[in-house]
């Protein structure tokens, strides 16, 4: 396993239905690395009814962030526990805007780590629209599947752990075209960053997802 995957924080960034938590599932799977997305986090204390899921609810149904205040801590708190453990971190969804993108560098900086590398997935707009509009997940496991491209064997049921499979509360038309837009205006000024320092890594998103993994894993594997 090279370097980048074993001691060090990678993140994955990419618009809405990009592929990212399909993606990542594979790089956990590899190069067991932990898996750190703050979508997930907030939807299982979504789930719990912790007074902070009952907080965030609203905001991600509409597609907007949740602030700072919550997320900063929430996300540095979990990378700090893995990377002191020995652990590789994959970041999905954070940092998500040039403020949570200095947290936590600065964070990053005080524990003598740094990020090694962040992979940019790029795909058109229509074809995210019909990703993400199909899109079903599994509020057990995290499967994630779609109703024409991926459809479960039986539908509406995980292949994987027999739960139900349901469509996320913010995949619709007006959500995802608001996720869209924060994308472009805040996510894409800290691509722009990571290139200036020559970390990024652009990858076509528009093909099937193994092509997709086979460009990343090679890069890891460097
Ligand atoms: P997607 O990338 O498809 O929008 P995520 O699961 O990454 O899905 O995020 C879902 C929602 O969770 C976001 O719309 C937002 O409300 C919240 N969220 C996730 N990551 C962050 C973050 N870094 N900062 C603020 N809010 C976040």
């Amino acid at each position: 396993m090279s370097t980048a995957a074993k001691a060090a924080v990678v993140a994955l960034f990419g618009p809405p239905g990009s592929g990212k938590g399909t993606q990542a599932e594979r790089i956990v799977e590899e190069f067991g690395t932990t898996h750190l997305a703050p979508g997930n986090m907030l939807r299982d204390e979504i789930k719990r009814g912790t007074d902070l899921g009952k907080a965030a609810e609203s905001i991600m149904k509409a597609g907007k962030l949740v602030t700072d205040d919550v997320i900063n801590p929430m996300v540095t708190r979990r990378i700090g526990e893995e990377l002191k453990a020995g652990r590789a971190v994959l970041l999905d969804g954070y940092p998500r805007t040039i403020p949570q993108l200095e947290y936590m560098e600065q964070y990053l900086a005080s524990i003598g780590a740094q990020v090694s590398v962040v992979f940019r997935l790029e795909i058109a707009i229509e074809a995210l629209l019909s990703r993400l509009l199909g899109r079903l997940t599994c509020p057990k496991c995290g499967a994630i599947y779609h109703e024409k491209t991926k459809p479960p064997v039986k539908p509406g049921v995980c292949d994987a752990c027999g739960a139900g499979l349901v469509k996320r509360q913010d995949d619709n038309e007006q959500s995802v075209r608001q996720r869209m837009d924060a994308y472009r205006q805040q996510t894409q000024p800290i691509l722009d960053r990571f290139e200036a320092e020559g970390k990024a890594v652009l990858v076509e998103a528009d093909r099937d997802p193994v092509t997709v993994y086979a460009d990343i894993s090679r890069r890891l594997r460097q």
